[in-house]
């Protein structure tokens, strides 16, 4: 069996813990590795390397430091496929799917090889006599990053490349369900030729995140994952004097509008709700047709596809959706189908019970598909994380809209509809961070930057673009007088042009 090891200093090595995660193929049930959940200790000696690596590798010009990009960029290209099967073998997701994450990815890898030109301060000539000012954005030192299951590889590549062309040193706690794709993209970083205490990966729990939240040499932590961890390591490494980024949960809605077209509409919710088995933050987890009519007809469009979705391990190139990621999370999600029945929504499709021929103790779910769900049920308040789409019946917009705007969650939304004006109305007044007008799941691209709002993200920055090079620098405004020889005598009133 697999003993996934930790990478310290460029040593690829098993954890010496006490303690150990089984990690899973979700397709079989079946025991695929083990990792050592690793110590407080082994924390600090990962973050000493980040910390020794740092002074020379945020000295070293950022076109230098590009160079390194490129080249990784060009071995994760080469390794995809290899990559998308990492992926695959431990969360689940169908190949095809692991392969997008993997390009988005390659993406953000991409928009950190152009950091020469993203470090470029400001510059003022003259603002006083024989004074100018330039302000500079400086590397933090060490950054660390916590992720979560869904993206193994994706959501560690919005934190690592970005940090690191930045000028930082990164210690990375992957999931500890899905570690290979991150130990996989570490051998193309070493390929690649980055200096050895550059990236490390800590494999570990709660011991490890939190030695992660409390030492006083990591500067900054990025973390995706639940809001109620989020919100936890957004206090605790705030509280410690980091600067922290906390991406949360969500409950994304899509609105349908009665001039909506319905195939397309319905199209979008079926890749939306039930691409990767619903476990993606962006998921759009209910549909809200604005009038009966509307949602009649969504309905109805929407059960036969659902309960024609073709769900089957990832090796299957015919499978649209594999299993959950564990047994644990299927039986949360079976949990939420039979609460949903209970609290009284009417479950359409039902996907409880389904056995794959030869895949007998596989973690799958069927689609499912509740209608009449009200704000007042669980299903509706809570993130399920499964393939299960709820559809609220809303009778007017402004009820849709007000709906949106009261869930705890901001992560993303949508709007179908063939109507500009309330395309427009919508996108200004909903209170989200990342909207689709007529696209169901509207990901920035990796030169804009990634963020929910409320509790979908604790902090002040989103996530890579822009916002990344803002969250891993530090801003240095300089003022100098040439030539230094003019006498002024001494000044005791404040610096201002008269
Ligand atoms: P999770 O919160 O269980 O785990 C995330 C990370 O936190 C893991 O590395 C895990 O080891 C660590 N962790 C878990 N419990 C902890 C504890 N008690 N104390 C300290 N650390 C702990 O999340 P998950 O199940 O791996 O991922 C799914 C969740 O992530 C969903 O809620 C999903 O919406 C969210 N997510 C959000 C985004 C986003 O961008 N907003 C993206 C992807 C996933």
């Amino acid at each position: 069996m697999q003993r996934i090891a930790n990478v310290i200093n460029g040593r690829v090595e098993p954890s010496k813990s006490a303690r150990s995660a089984p990690v899973f193929n979700p397709a079989t049930g079946e025991q695929s590795g083990e990792l050592g959940l690793s110590t407080a200790a082994e924390i600090d000696e990962a973050v000493q390397a980040a910390k020794a690596a740092a002074p020379a590798w945020g000295a070293m010009p950022p076109l230098k430091r590009a160079r390194f990009m490129f080249k990784f960029k060009a071995l994760l290209e080469e390794r995809a496929d290899d990559l998308a099967r990492a992926i695959s073998s431990e969360h689940g997701k169908t190949h095809d799917d692991a392969l997008g994450e993997v390009a988005r990815g390659i993406e953000v890898v991409e928009f950190a090889c152009g950091i020469p030109q993203l470090l470029k301060g400001e510059f003022s000539r003259n603002v006083g006599p024989e004074i100018d000012s330039y302000s500079d954005r400086q590397p933090l030192g060490v950054c660390a990053g916590i992720t979560p299951f869904n993206f193994p590889a994706m959501v560690p590549m919005w934190m690592y490349p970005m940090a690191i062309a930045c000028g930082n040193t990164f210690v990375l706690k992957p999931s500890e369900r899905d570690p290979s794709a991150s130990m996989l993209a570490y051998e193309l970083f070493k390929e690649a030729g980055f200096p050895d205490g550059v990236l490390n990966i800590v494999h570990g729990d709660k011991e490890a995140v939190d030695a992660i939240l409390d030492h006083p040499d990591i500067k900054a932590v990025s973390f995706v994952g639940s809001t109620p961890i989020a919100h936890y390591v957004y206090t605790r490494g705030t509280n410690a004097g980091k600067r922290v980024q906390a991406l949360g949960g969500a409950k994304n809605h899509m609105i349908v509008m009665p001039d909506a077209d319905m195939d397309k509409a319905a199209d979008a919710l079926m890749g939306a709700g039930y691409g990767s088995a619903g476990e993606r933050c962006m998921a759009i987890s209910v549909a809200v047709p604005v009038g009966e009519e509307t949602a009649d007809k969504l309905v109805e469009t929407l059960a036969p596809r659902v309960r024609a979705l073709k769900v089957g391990p990832a090796t299957d190139p015919e499978a649209e959706m594999g299993p959950l990621v564990t047994k644990q999370h299927m039986d949360k999600v079976l949990g939420y189908i039979d609460k949903g029945v209970e609290e009284g929504a009417d479950l359409v499709v039902d996907g409880r019970g389904l056995k794959l021929q030869g895949y007998e103790n596989g973690y799958f779910v069927g689609g499912s598909l509740f209608d009449r769900v009200t704000p007042e049920m669980t299903i509706y308040k809570e993130e399920i994380f499964g393939p299960v789409l709820s559809v609220v019946r809303a009778d007017s917009y402004d009820y849709a809209v007000d709906l949106i705007n009261k869930h705890e969650y901001g992560n993303g939304t949508a709007i179908f509809t063939r109507d500009g004006d309330t395309a427009r109305t919508f996108a200004d007044q909903i209170e989200v961070g990342m909207v689709g007008v007529n696209v169901p799941i509207p990901v920035p691209v990796a030169y804009h930057s990634f963020g929910g709002w409320k509790r979908s993200l604790f902090g002040d920055h989103s996530i890579y673009g822009p916002e990344g090079v803002r969250f891993y620098t530090r801003l240095k405004t300089v003022t100098t007088r040439w030539p230094a020889g003019i006498a002024h005598g001494a000044v005791y009133t404040f610096p201002s042009m008269h």
